[in-house]
């Protein structure tokens, strides 16, 4: 299986398949019709389209730190079958273990946000009981995503599930972030309002590769087209914006784009081309 491995300055990455879902291909590309979207991703009978909840893990400075942590387990059988969650083939901890690693080598999370997708897999259930996954990481969360979350509106509160992130602030381990900061040694964060309010996608650049964690900015390599904007997104005209200006430096300063959500496409350089953005180089999964 070819999955993403490479250093940049002294750490080493690895993408980290968590499982696999599914959702709505409309609510995926907004005002795109089906006619032009389901040549890229084709939609089950459901209309779904194929999802991957890709994590990266980072290794070194002493650290074993990850970005994202897919759905998690705490699903019953009707939420399974609505969002297909599939762990047949990845799962988050037997992918860390491929690595050799356990839930107690990770000493920082940092979560882009904290819809179900991205930080399920913070806490797991035993019977009643939330338990933290990584019960010896820092969970790094934006203090203003914090608020939203903890208040969504009706629009977005089917993404937020409490039992997802309550229990990180309850034993100790949540570092609220303020704004565009270098949150670890060699790791910055952009800060994001179109998808959701301070949505941070991690930068890891040691001054000549530099890799850009897109979250849900730019979910699947699909995404990269401008106008290809969910319609889960809170702000979708501020989202137009962000892209440009984020997607324009990227192919400028020749950045690895990682994809969290593309059932195929790991991570990709951008070029331009004669109608927008097209991928230049780019890592499949296996
Ligand atoms: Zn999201």
């Amino acid at each position: 299986m070819r999955l993403l491995t490479m250093k940049i300055g002294t750490y080493e990455l690895h993408a980290i398949e968590t499982g696999r879902f599914a959702l709505d291909g409309g609510a995926m590309f907004g005002v795109v019709p089906r006619t032009l979207w389901e040549k890229s991703n084709p939609p089950d009978e459901k209309n779904r389209i194929a999802m991957a909840a890709r994590a990266l893990l980072l290794v070194g400075e002493n650290r074993r730190i990850l970005i994202d942590v897919g759905n998690g387990s705490k699903y019953d059988e009707k939420f399974t079958s609505i969002y297909k969650f599939d762990t047949s083939r990845f799962s988050l901890i037997p992918s860390l273990m491929r690595l050799n690693l356990s839930p107690d080598d990770i000493t920082d999370v940092i979560l882009t946000h904290l819809h179900f997708d991205h930080a399920g897999g913070s806490t797991y259930r035993v019977n009643r009981e939330l338990r933290l996954t990584f019960p010896k990481a820092r969970y790094y969360v934006q203090r203003e995503h914090w608020l939203a979350a903890n208040s969504p509106t009706e629009r977005d509160r089917a993404s937020f599930f409490p039992d997802d992130f309550v229990p990180l602030q309850r034993h100790g381990v949540l570092q609220l972030t303020d704004g565009e900061q270098e949150i670890l040694p060699g790791i910055s964060v952009r800060v994001l309002n179109g998808h959701t309010t301070a949505l941070q996608c991690p930068v890891i650049s040691d001054g000549t590769t530099t890799l850009f964690y897109c979250a849900d900015l730019v979910p699947t390599a699909s995404h990269v087209a401008v106008p290809w904007i969910m319609a889960y997104d809170l702000r979708p005209l501020v989202t137009l914006g962000e892209k440009r200006r984020i997607l324009n430096q990227a192919v400028d300063e020749q950045w690895v784009l990682f994809f969290e959500h593309d059932p195929e496409i790991e991570a990709a350089r951008l070029n331009r081309g004669n109608k927008g953005f097209v991928l230049d180089a780019h890592v499949k999964v296996g």
